[in-house]
């Protein structure tokens, strides 16, 4: 079985597809992280971002690999660990320049299906339900007000621990404005643009816990698995 999550950026769908492969057994595609990846060895190999030929010619001349493990697991490029590499505030601005680039997307795309070859699969990210895996079993469409999912971001970057919240206040304007660039890039491209597919479920997590919205997934999947 395949269940595709897609939505805007920081709307949950890392952690609500970490918690539900982990409770059912499924693999976990994190393709956000695979065009990541592609920006931070653009960036790192000193790649002009604008140069649309080099960097296709990059992103199809790497090996991403995941590994699983604690609090995520791990991704290399090229056998080298670029875990954190990838989450920082210069892959975020850089990372809708490169995946807008219909070369760097189909570069990834065989790499993607091939993990749904063996295995059941949550797959999360933007183009999933509609171009990656068409026929996913379970699609979902997770959104979240805009200023919501700054402030999950500010605290997921702080561990959930802030002692003052107030004092984060710019922080979360700054990571507002910065998802609402990257938001509107990937919803306007034109290949495989951000865009819930005719068929997928909509769920807006702005009023729900993680375990609230995992488990209306997981009720999904329990229906198609009885029909
Ligand atoms: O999911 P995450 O925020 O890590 O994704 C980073 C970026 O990767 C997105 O803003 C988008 O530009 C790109 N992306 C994409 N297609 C996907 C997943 C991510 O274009 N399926």
């Amino acid at each position: 079985m395949i269940i595709a999550i897609d939505g805007p950026a920081g709307s949950g769908k890392s952690t609500i597809a970490r918690e539900l492969s982990r409770r059912l057994g499924f693999e976990k595609l994190d393709t956000g992280a695979m065009y990541r990846a592609v920006a931070f060895t653009a960036l790192d190999r000193g790649i002009d971002l604008d140069d649309e030929a080099a960097v296709d010619a990059l992103a199809s001349a790497i090996t991403i690999r995941f590994t699983p493990g604690e609090s995520g697991g791990s991704i290399t490029v090229d056998d080298r660990d670029v875990s954190r590499e990838i989450r920082t505030p210069l892959v975020d601005a850089n990372v809708s320049k490169v995946s807008a680039y219909p070369g760097v997307r189909t570069a990834m795309l065989e790499p993607q299906r091939a993990v749904a070859q063996n295995h059941d699969v949550v797959a999360e990210g933007r183009d999933i339900g509609t171009v990656v895996f068409p026929d996913a079993e379970v699609k979902v469409f997770l959104t979240a007000d805009p200023r919501v999912r700054a402030q999950r971001r500010v605290l997921q970057r702080h561990g959930g621990d802030v002692a003052d919240a107030h004092a984060l206040e710019s922080e979360v304007a700054e990571t507002l404005a910065s998802i609402e660039r990257r938001d509107a890039l990937d919803a306007s491209r034109d290949v495989a643009p951000l865009v819930a597919a005719p068929d997928a479920v909509q769920i807006d997590s702005t009023a729900f816990t993680i375990d609230e919205v995992t488990d209306q997934i997981a009720d999904l999947v329990a229906q198609k698995r009885g029909a």
